[in-house]
């Protein structure tokens, strides 16, 4: 085996990670962690450390780590078929068992699942099909996408310009031109104190309605938004928000995407956040949940009325045009039955709900009255703390003093990972639906106690 100090120079001089400061991991001044396994809520590294892993990788690792079932299920399927393509209606028995899953768990509306590899390629996947199914109807005007300030969808070239955090777009020239953002419903943020939660929702529904006034409704497809802001901060929509914008969408035919890569499969305490918070979309997107990452696969769940369109231009054009090598991995889907069984038979949805309640109210109990802390928010199992450098007046530390890095730095040196969001400071917590009450004492002491020592 090599030793430790080999595998570090090998990583350095070798390995492009993905979102890293290079330069300073190149030259051994980022911080390094090899990990070596995983058991329930915690991993293990190189170093002998265990760790209790607050946001399940990257929300994904739902079912918790060590899962046997699921590596049983890749082995199995590896030595029977290891793979085969999805094109031209060939397909394994585990893919069509997966897909009549997703599709006897999804909202009544939707009428089929395409299987992609990731989150970005699942949208990326969606605006297509949302362009195609314009140019069927004769609107070859109608493509420009809404996405919104803070919302995460992917950081591919059209995906990164879905996100709305100015990391993904800086120096990479991006949005593209066909995207266009309104504004977050980040209701702690408003700029207007006074407002109620309520009259903040119908202001978001009214600059929407705006934009689409400024634009030209014939311009716009579609609007997509995850449920529940993720990587934007963790913020729960403000009361009546979806409603408000699906009436703006309905009455300007725009198709809603509700990107359901972070709360699909259980994490809000509901089977899929559409159902949670009464969205009635046209495509939701899938990835993390569906394997909980033990392999890469992706989905997008297409409504009926969609569905209709699509297969009207098949009949008129012939094949669809889009496909990957990867579609429909038989190991991805062999991963994903045995994931939904497993969230099925341990009842994690439910679990979710509740120890994710319990979670955000001992952590409102043990550190909602700090003098740095704005607000702690959430829904299910994602919970998030916003640290503020004056509670009156809602006013922000300098981001370049790290605030929310360092108190997530603090939290690690006690044994819990934690993600500091990207845009704010915001320390964010997405653990594994099966968390137990004992394991979300552990996060919330160690928050508070990182807490005091960082902000005092
Ligand atoms: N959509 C949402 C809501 C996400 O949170 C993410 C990833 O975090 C993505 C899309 C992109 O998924 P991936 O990183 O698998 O491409």
């Amino acid at each position: 085996m090599l030793t430790n100090d080999e595998l570090a120079k090998w990583d350095r001089e070798n390995f492009m990670h993905p979102s890293t400061n290079l330069g300073q991991f190149a030259r051994g001044e980022g911080s390094q962690r090899i990990i070596t396994g995983g058991d329930g809520v915690h991993i293990t590294d190189r170093d002998g450390n265990r760790l209790l892993d607050g946001f399940a990788g990257l929300y994904c690792v739902n079912v918790g780590y060590g899962r046997t079932e699921i590596a049983d299920a890749i082995a199995r399927q590896a030595h029977e078929l290891a793979y085969y393509h999805a094109y031209a209606g060939h397909g394994s028995e585990a893919s069509i068992t997966l897909a009549k899953m997703v599709m006897d768990r999804a909202p009544d509306h939707m009428a089929r699942v395409y299987f992609g590899l990731g989150g970005s390629d699942a949208n990326e996947t969606n605006v297509k099909l949302i362009w195609y199914y314009n140019n069927i109807r004769g609107l070859p005007r109608k493509k420009k996408i809404i996405s919104r300030w803070r919302g995460y969808h992917g950081s591919g070239l059209m995906t990164g310009s879905l996100t709305g955090l100015e990391l993904f777009h800086k120096k990479f020239d991006l949005p593209l031109a066909q995207v266009i953002h309104t504004e977050a419903p980040y209701y702690f943020r408003r700029k207007d104190a006074e407002l109620s939660e309520e009259d903040f929702s119908a202001h978001c529904a009214a600059e929407l309605e705006k934009l689409i006034q400024r634009e030209g409704a014939d311009t716009i497809a579609a609007f997509i938004g995850e449920p529940v802001l993720g990587t934007g901060g963790i913020v729960p929509p403000p009361k009546g928000y979806w409603d408000a914008i699906q009436q703006v969408l309905t009455r300007h035919d725009i198709l809603l995407v509700a990107d359901e890569v972070v709360t699909g499969f259980g994490r809000l305490g509901s089977m899929f956040g559409s159902a949670h918070y009464g969205l009635k979309p046209d495509l939701i997107t899938i990835a993390k949940g569906l394997t909980s990452a033990y392999a890469p696969l992706s989905g997008s769940i297409v409504g009926q009325r969609m569905w209709d369109v699509l297969m009207q231009g098949t009949d008129e054009y012939g094949v669809l045009g889009h496909g990957w090598t990867y579609s429909a991995h038989p190991i991805g889907a062999a991963a994903g039955i045995a994931n939904l069984n497993l969230i099925d038979s341990l009842g994690l949805v439910e679990n979710a709900g509740t120890v994710g309640a319990y979670l955000q109210k001992q952590m409102k109990n043990a550190i909602g009255d700090h003098a740095n802390v704005g607000e702690v928010r959430g829904e299910g199992m994602l919970c998030a703390a916003e640290l503020v450098k004056d509670r009156d007046s809602r006013s922000f530390f300098d981001p370049s003093e790290g605030i929310g890095g360092k108190v997530v730095a603090a939290m690690l040196r006690r044994g819990v990972i934690a993600r500091a969001m990207p845009q704010g400071d915001i320390v964010g917590l997405a653990p594994p639906l099966c968390l137990t009450t004992a394991e979300a004492d552990t996060i919330v002491g160690v928050t508070a106690e990182s807490l005091r020592e960082v902000c005092g």
